[in-house]
């Protein structure tokens, strides 16, 4: 009851709910369950946990009171909207379930999808722009009709039917409608390094997932760990303790180990054991689409030149369409390759990143390894170093250190003057 009045978020109150503890003892006084002190505190994160846990939302208090009375509407819709999340997630996480069914589905459709597109283009490569207009439109509010009913974690048709897109409507432009004002030796490069990206991708798809196996028995274990190796470092949805590395990945629901950022496109964390082969992916698929959009935007304007508005139209729809798509997809690839290159020669991950823009920066009192390529920018040759290791050797994260107990006590200590650095400023 205290843990939910004054502690707000799943801690303590997830290790009470480990512990078996009884969740609808009552206040002698006021009758107040610790749900109705979670509510009333509007410690929404607490209620849910103990909603998860089993306890009575139902109960009322010496004023008649449920839990829910004690907040408005909009506030019990919510916390009923996150113990539905919570529940679905309890019962098997999205990303397993998506690997093993829907994602191979949707991946086998796309594919087939994809065949039929390729045969449809070359067989009547030609059909009019306001039907593919028309097309691509329905196609859209399609995406965004059931964008709103499924989770965008679940989209994962999205990317590979992109690639698909990008394999087979991309190339099919390439050769067959740029009325040979293409070199050959250009086309043969571009299909190239299509074939090099998508090789990439698909090994992505395939790669393990890094995710650390949970804990089977994690009560003892952390006992163990708290007394014994006095580790404060802890993910308490695994039950298993953490390194300085690692990260409770929110999608795949799993800690995994060297942790850079999850990404929706390869439907996976991308971590020590893959980061190589992402960024080589970045940088081909970049490669790709800063030489097609020049290209194509070269054959439309000869073709303007020569035919004028309403022929090119006419001659190269699918051409315009494609370069309209092909320009967002162009400066998405860009920043994210450039972004991604330069967190790696500044040798941090996305994570650490992001976390610098939520948590303030420690004064020169409490400087930690972790925020130093900030405070004192790497040198041009280091990070060239950095860059250089990472696609020739794969040297990017140290190799986990076995260790775990000195790692998580290091990691708890900065932990700590990270916070109260930040309660000092903020
Ligand atoms: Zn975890
Ligand atoms: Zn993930």
């Amino acid at each position: 009851m205290i843990a939910s009045k004054s502690s707000f978020g799943l801690f303590p109150i997830r290790i009470f709910v480990k512990f078996n503890a009884f969740l609808d003892f009552t206040d002698d006084e006021t009758g107040d369950t610790a749900l109705h002190l979670a509510m009333a505190r509007q410690n929404f994160r607490g209620a849910v946990e103990l909603i998860c846990a089993g306890a009575d939302e139902t109960k009322t208090n010496k004023k008649g009171e449920t839990p829910y009375d004690l907040v408005d509407s909009k506030s019990e819709s919510l916390v009923q909207n996150d113990v539905a999340t919570q529940m679905v997630r309890e019962n098997g996480t999205v990303c397993e379930k998506m690997t093993s069914r829907w994602f191979l589905i949707q991946l086998f459709t796309a594919t087939i999808t994809a065949i039929a597109m390729a045969a449809g283009l070359t067989v009547l490569y030609f059909t009019n722009f306001w039907v593919l207009l028309v097309g691509t439109v329905f196609c859209t509010i399609l995406v965004i009709y059931f964008g709103q009913y499924v989770r965008v974690d679940q989209m994962a048709m999205l990317p590979v039917t992109y690639i698909c897109y990008v394999g087979v409507v991309e190339l099919a432009i390439l050769i067959y409608d740029t009325d040979g004002l293409i070199h050959w030796s250009i086309m043969l490069l571009m299909c190239t390094i299509w074939a090099i990206s998508a090789s990439f991708y698909w090994i992505l798809i395939f790669s393990n997932p890094g995710a650390k196996p949970r804990s089977t028995n994690p009560f003892p274990e952390l006992i163990e760990n708290v007394e014994t190796h006095g580790i404060a470092s802890y993910c308490f949805t695994c039950w298993i303790p953490k390194n300085p590395t690692s990260h409770h990945c929110s999608q795949c629901d799993k800690c995994v180990d060297g942790f850079d950022h999850h990404c929706p496109w390869i439907h996976k964390c991308v971590y020590r054991k893959n980061l190589r082969i992402f960024v080589l992916f970045c940088l081909t698929n970049f490669m790709f689409d800063v030489m097609y959009v020049p290209l194509l935007a070269y054959v439309v304007v000869m073709s303007l030149q020569r035919s004028g508005f309403e022929q090119t139209v006419a001659d190269h729809g699918i051409m315009i369409i494609s370069l309209g798509v092909s320009v967002f997809h162009a400066f998405g690839a860009t920043a994210i390759t450039f972004t991604q290159f330069s967190q790696i020669s500044r040798h941090v991950t996305t994570i650490q990143t992001i976390k610098r823009t939520t948590t303030t920066a420690p004064t020169t009192t409490t400087v930690s390894a972790d925020f130093e390529p900030w405070n004192h920018g790497p040198s041009m040759m280091t990070r060239v170093q950095n860059v250089w290791n990472l696609l020739l050797f794969d040297r990017f994260f140290a190799e986990p250190d076995d260790d775990y107990w000195t790692l998580s006590m290091t990691s708890s200590t900065r932990d700590q003057s990270t916070e109260v650095t930040s309660t000092k400023t903020g």
